[in-house]
């Protein structure tokens, strides 16, 4: 790829760095000291609740928003004080839309007429973005004929047009149902592989996030609170906030004492290899969890099959334990117990997540 004249890039690498970035609004921290290292190529996305930071992080990446203490590097140069129109990102946000006067491809082509590109050559290179979206055929057409999808796929080719050092997209397609939003998804990671640019993606959609993300930095009120790749942050939870808030689980409370969880509900289960000690709370996966014989050696609990839900390729199953509700994923080729059964949850001590209880 060639790069835009104002960035100049020495390494032939995007990556970019944030170095103890602050926000803070009439003293309130919006992004609390976030250090991040974006690797060249790399899909990363921020991911958390509504109002944990996100958007303000990537607005002081974007340069829209100034931080109020730390830096923000783009291979290595200082870019925290450089306007947003010569940082040489490309953006796809929600509600940034197309411009209505214009044909698709002179929205394109917009990018390319602000940085003086001549006529010719920017044809060809929107041409080229369009195709890249498969709408190449539809350049003529205003944005009212397109659909809301090909409406943000036009959003994209503008974003890419011009060979952005970083692609910036803020929840770009929440506003798109369902269907629509896993073909986009599909489409943006096509694009990914296919372009090799840099991508900085913002959701609080999670299944979004472990689809599209080759690592997936979670955000907590304005901190980074764990940085991982999608199974890092799935099997090897560093809180109880990243275990909850990223799949579905049961949380059982207690204390915990020399490798031994006493329930609440006064069960005592082994938590062995866990060195938390008072107040706890033990997070289990659904699909971590096995209905063995009781007796069967491991951590367990007993209860009954309150529902079995089919799902295709498993069900879920809730079950009353003397400890709370348990959700148990079994595979759809497994005996499946019938509610009102009596049962044994059982589960190996290494799938057992043990948090202190803030
Ligand atoms: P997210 O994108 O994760 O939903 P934001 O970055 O938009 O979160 O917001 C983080 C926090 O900063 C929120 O508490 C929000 O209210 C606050 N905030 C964001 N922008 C401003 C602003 N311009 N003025 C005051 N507070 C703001
Ligand atoms: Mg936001």
């Amino acid at each position: 790829m060639t790069r835009d004249a104002h960035v100049p890039d020495h390494t032939g690498a995007n990556s970019l760095q944030l170095e103890a970035v602050t926000k803070t609004y009439a003293g309130v921290a919006a992004v609390e000291a976030v250090d991040l290292d974006v690797r060249a190529g790399e899909f990363l996305t921020l991911l958390g609740p509504s109002g944990s930071g996100k958007t303000t992080t990537l607005s002081m990446i974007a340069g829209f928003t100034a931080p109020t203490s730390g830096r923000v590097t783009l291979n290595g140069r200082d870019i925290t004080a450089i306007p947003p129109h010569r940082r040489n990102m490309g953006m796809v946000f929600q509600n940034y839309s197309l411009f209505p006067h214009l044909s698709v491809g002179a929205n394109v082509e917009f990018p390319l007429r602000q940085r003086g590109v001549g006529k010719a050559e920017r044809r060809r290179k929107a041409m080229e973005a369009l195709d890249a979206v498969e709408l190449g055929h539809r350049a003529d057409a205003t944005p009212d004929q397109l659909s809301g999808g090909q409406q943000q796929r036009v959003a994209l080719a503008r974003a890419l047009v011009f060979e952005p050092a970083l692609l910036l997209m803020d929840e770009p397609f929440g506003a798109l149902d369902r269907g629509l939003r896993e073909r986009m998804q599909l489409e943006v990671r096509r694009i990914h592989q296919q372009l090799g640019v840099t991508i900085l993606f913002v959701t609080h959609d999670q299944q979004e996030a472990l689809t599209m993300s080759d690592r997936i930095a979670i955000f907590n009120q304005g901190r980074i609170e764990q940085l991982g790749t999608p199974e890092d942050l799935y099997d090897r939870p560093a809180s109880h906030f990243v275990a909850t808030f990223l799949g579905e689980s049961t949380v059982l409370t207690g204390t915990a004492e020399s490798g031994t969880l006493t329930l609440d509900s006064g069960q005592q289960v082994s938590v062995g290899g866990h060195s938390v000690t008072g107040p706890a709370r033990l997070v289990l996966r659904p699909e971590r969890l096995r209905l063995d014989p009781q007796g069967a050696p491991g951590p367990s609990l007993g209860g009954r099959v309150r529902d079995v839900v089919y799902l295709g390729a498993d069900r879920r199953v809730e079950i009353d334990t003397e400890a709370g509700l348990v959700i148990v994923r079994l595979s759809a080729d497994v005996a499946a117990p019938r509610s009102g059964d009596l049962v044994h949850v059982h589960w190996d001590p290494v799938d057992a997540h043990l948090y202190p209880a803030a």
